[in-house]
């Protein structure tokens, strides 16, 4: 299966199974806008709590907050948003299709890129051992030309980007001959700056209603709270402060199922530091997320830095944590040392000193900050996308498998009477239900064959299945079956607490970090 048919296979198993449904779908569905349906909630719950934990329980100096989505129009002119926070969209005439123009030209580049990779390799199997491929990239006449190619297109980019001209981004993409996918022509319109916050009016227009917008990220909340927290709360830099809420921004192009949606989820948090100190913080905060990744045990080969090249004009340092989903290595986390520049905006526009008073120096400073921000959607995409398996069992039957992390499986352990029609086994599994219901995520399952109920815990991803039959009321012993080994062992009832929770408790996952 390639990795294409592999994400639609996934994306109709999200829905099959309750994870994640389209929005609205009785009405055709609204676009890049997904509901989460009763596995899907569990698990994205599960994925905050990992997040809210690591953050504020394992870090003295960092604490919540959850503030409101509307906020005060100045604070979108402070940040920045009103003016800038703009995509260059165009239109493809002939097929009506809307793309991101910096989008087309990076797509390009990468396919360049990809070209030069192919060369490498063919040389790689040509020359075998003696392959050298430092010398190689340096005189083979095809990778030296599609170099020359990439950097010249690269650095109009860059420039173009840098100076906001869009009639250049245009020409870029004449010139290259970049076509539309779907009618394969060059029949552009120009390029055009469009903001992607929401907008929406605030009071009844009697009273001389007001613009607010639908924050486009949760972090200025922070920003705009940092001095009641850091007051009420006798935080001392440094500190942090996060928060997980939702967010909205009017994606030019929303096509990759929840991976970029029109509202979604962010878990955010800035750590505000000493001026001179953030490089030190941002050093720490890249190691301490990676840390969190790879606790999950999704392979360390599936993540990487990128490092950004050009740095927003607020930040001194920025990099991301991607993630190699099934359409490749793409943005899942940003981590950005954003200097001074929110609390330096907010302090500006609002008038009121947000200033630190350090009481053991007696300095007085504006804090500067690190801030990590994931989108909880993409991390969902992350833990779904390595967790679907399609497994060829030995005795020559198939099963799908969510191998989720344990401690972030929607359904902990399921339990199975052999049999509906005896009540003395569906009494005992009830009895044994109703008791692990109060530790674990519980489901109580009678209906088909033991073997069918089992494939069904396995595509929900549930870490323990235990079955109770006929011996149980003789022994006290149930079946208790692993998930990923699909192995079965007698465990007395009593036993079945530990056994289960040894394995699924949050706290195994975040003694990791
Ligand atoms: P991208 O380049 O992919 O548009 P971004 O750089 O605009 O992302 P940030 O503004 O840094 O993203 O947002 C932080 C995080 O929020 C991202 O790393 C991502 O996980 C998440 N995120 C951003 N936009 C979306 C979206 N439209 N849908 C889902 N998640 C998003």
């Amino acid at each position: 299966m390639t990795q294409d048919e592999l994400f639609k296979v996934l994306v109709a198993h999200c829905k099959e199974y309750g994870f994640i449904f389209p929005s609205s779908e009785i009405y055709d569905g609204l676009a890049a806008v997904y509901d989460y349906g009763q596995m899907g909630v569990e698990l994205k719950n599960n994925i905050k709590k990992y997040w809210w934990d690591a953050m504020n329980r394992l870090h003295e100096n960092i604490v919540g907050i959850d503030a409101a989505v509307f906020m005060h129009p100045n604070t979108w002119v402070a940040s920045g948003h009103v003016a800038a926070f703009n995509d260059p969209l165009i239109d493809n005439r002939d097929s009506k299709k809307r793309y991101r123009a910096d989008n087309l030209i990076e797509d390009y580049l990468g396919k360049i890129e990809e070209k030069i990779e192919k060369e490498v390799e063919k040389g790689r199997k040509r020359f075998g051992e003696s392959f050298d491929e430092a010398k190689f990239r340096e005189t083979n006449p095809n990778v030296l030309r599609e170099k020359a190619r990439y950097d010249e297109i690269h650095e109009r980019y860059k420039k173009a980007e840098e100076t906001n001209n869009f009639d250049e981004y245009k020409q870029i993409i004449l010139d290259c001959g970049i076509v539309c996918s779907i009618s394969g022509t060059k029949n552009w319109t120009d390029v055009r700056q469009f903001n992607l916050m929401f907008s929406t009016q605030f009071g009844s227009t009697g009273e001389g209603a007001d613009k607010v917008y639908l924050r486009p990220e949760t972090a200025q909340c922070i920003f705009v709270d940092y001095i009641n927290v850091q007051k009420t709360g006798r935080m001392k830099i440094p500190f942090g402060i996060s928060q997980i809420g939702k967010a909205f921004r009017n994606e030019v192009v929303a096509r990759q199922f929840i991976f970029r949606m029109r509202e979604f989820e962010q878990m955010e948090m800035e750590f505000f530091c000493k001026p001179g100190t953030e490089m030190e913080w941002f050093a720490y905060w890249k190691e301490e997320r990676m840390k969190w990744h790879k606790a999950l045990g999704f392979g360390d080969d599936n993540y990487r830095f990128h490092d950004h090249e050009k740095l927003a004009h607020y930040a001194n340092a920025a990099t991301d944590i991607e993630f190699r989903f099934p359409f490749g290595f793409k943005e899942l986390e940003g981590i950005h040392s954003r200097t001074d520049f929110d609390l330096g905006n907010h302090q500006k526009l609002s008038g009121r000193n947000l200033q630190y008073f350090d009481p053991e120096t007696g300095e007085k400073y504006t804090p500067y900050c690190v801030e990590t921000s994931i989108g909880v959607d993409r991390m969902f995409l992350t833990v779904l996308s390595h967790a679907y398996t399609q497994e060829e069992l030995e005795n020559g039957e198939s099963r799908v498998v969510l191998r989720i992390p344990a401690a972030l499986a929607p359904v902990k352990v399921a339990v199975l009477p052999l049999l509906k029609n005896d009540e003395r086994l569906t009494g005992m599994a009830q009895e044994i239900m109703k008791d692990l219901r109060y530790d674990f995520a519980c489901q109580y399952e009678e209906k088909d064959t033991i073997g069918r109920r089992y494939r069904r815990q396995d595509a929900i991803g549930t870490p323990f299945c235990v079955t109770v039959d006929h011996d149980s009321l003789e022994d006290g012993c149930v079946t208790l079956r692993d998930r990923d080994t699909m192995a079965q062992e007698r465990v007395p009832v009593a036993e079945l607490r530990a056994r289960i929770d040894a394995k699924v408790n949050l706290t195994n996952l975040l003694r990791k970090l």
